[in-house]
């Protein structure tokens, strides 16, 4: 929901403030929660992120990525091995015929290479808009914005957003933040999330941000229908 009665010319001074603080905690660059050499290994850890933590998924890709070298290894390999391999990050069926399929095409299709635009990468097995942003912003360096659940919740408590729809957030965010905040802003977020602004119980008290934020006197809660609540207290709960 965004803030009834914030004119533009405040709303872009506190988006600056909230930023600034951010970045004095976390750094004024985006951080990396996956591990990965180059742009296909951050694709395929993308992929195996799916409802996986991330520190799971570095534990399966330090050995997934001595074992398959090349994106060749992959389009090669025997698809039954390859989810055997990746079985603890769940969804190990679809996540190992999505790699498989990916790295086939990006092999035949794309040299090898994996591609720098939106609609390229959203076209490839098992890539969607939050897996193609990521990889336009921390590999190519590309202005792009990531919607995760941290993300979707938190703008929408911040007032910045007010959509359930990740795709809509995204957009939404595009009119509110600078172009320099879009690629850390979902870093800087995550690491929020995960300590203070958390899906059922934000540490308001604590937060840095509590007097740029409109949910802190509130129910955050309110800032999402009970449906999407549910929805995200599943999605919680089969991450942990
Ligand atoms: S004040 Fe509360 S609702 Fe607002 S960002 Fe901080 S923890 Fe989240």
């Amino acid at each position: 929901m965004f803030i009834a009665k914030e004119s533009k010319k405040k709303r872009e001074a506190r988006v600056r403030e909230i930023m600034e603080r951010l970045d004095a905690h976390y750094g004024d660059h985006p951080m990396i929660f996956l591990q990965a050499k180059n742009a296909w290994q951050l694709l395929f850890a993308t992929i195996l992120s799916a409802q996986c933590t991330d520190a799971r998924v570095n534990m399966v890709t330090e050995k997934l990525f001595q074992k398959y070298k090349s994106l060749e290894d992959f389009a090669s390999c025997n698809l039954k091995e390859l989810e055997e391999d990746i079985h603890s990050t769940g969804f190990y069926h679809n996540k190992a015929k999505n790699i498989k399929a990916c790295a086939t095409v990006l092999v035949e299709e794309y040299g090898g290479e994996v591609p720098k635009d939106i609609d390229s990468l959203t076209a490839l097995p098992g890539v969607g808009r939050k897996t193609g942003n990521l990889i336009l912003g921390n590999i190519f360096h590309i202005p792009s914005i990531v919607v995760d659940t941290h993300v979707k919740r938190i703008s929408n408590r911040l007032g910045l957003a007010d959509s359930s729809d990740p795709t809509k957030t995204e957009f939404q965010l595009m009119d509110v933040l600078p172009e320099e905040f879009w690629i850390r802003w979902n870093t800087h977020i995550i690491a929020l999330g995960r300590t203070l602004c958390t899906s059922q119980k934000p540490k308001c008290e604590l937060c840095y941000l509590n007097d740029l934020c409109p949910s802190v006197k509130g129910d955050p809660e309110t800032w999402r229908s009970p449906a999407e609540r549910k929805k995200e207290k599943a999605a919680d709960g089969k991450r942990k």
